[in-house]
């Protein structure tokens, strides 16, 4: 993956580094879930490396959790379109 020009890793510049994983990973699809990836989908908004972390959940085939601001089922999709 790649790195900044000072050589540390992208993952620095992460909007998410200091809030709560569960609102990224929410246990299941009910409850609070879609509310809490709704509020996760909103800090990726501003992210400066959004970019880089999509492409890496589209290399490991993230199946869980909020990544540079799509869902499992979007990046399922996004896929699922790529491939046509
Ligand atoms: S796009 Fe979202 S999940 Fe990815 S690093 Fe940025 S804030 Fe975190």
């Amino acid at each position: 993956m790649p790195r900044l020009r000072d050589g540390r890793d992208w993952t620095v510049l992460a909007a998410c580094l200091d809030e709560d994983p569960d609102l990224f990973f929410p246990a299941g699809e009910r409850g609070a879930a879609p509310a809490q990836l709704e509020r996760a989908r909103k800090i990726c908004q501003s992210c400066p490396v959004r970019g880089w972390c999509l492409q890496l959940a589209l290399r490991i085939d993230a199946d869980h959790g909020m990544w540079g601001g799509t869902t499992p089922h979007e990046r399922q999709r996004f896929k699922s379109r790529s491939r046509r």
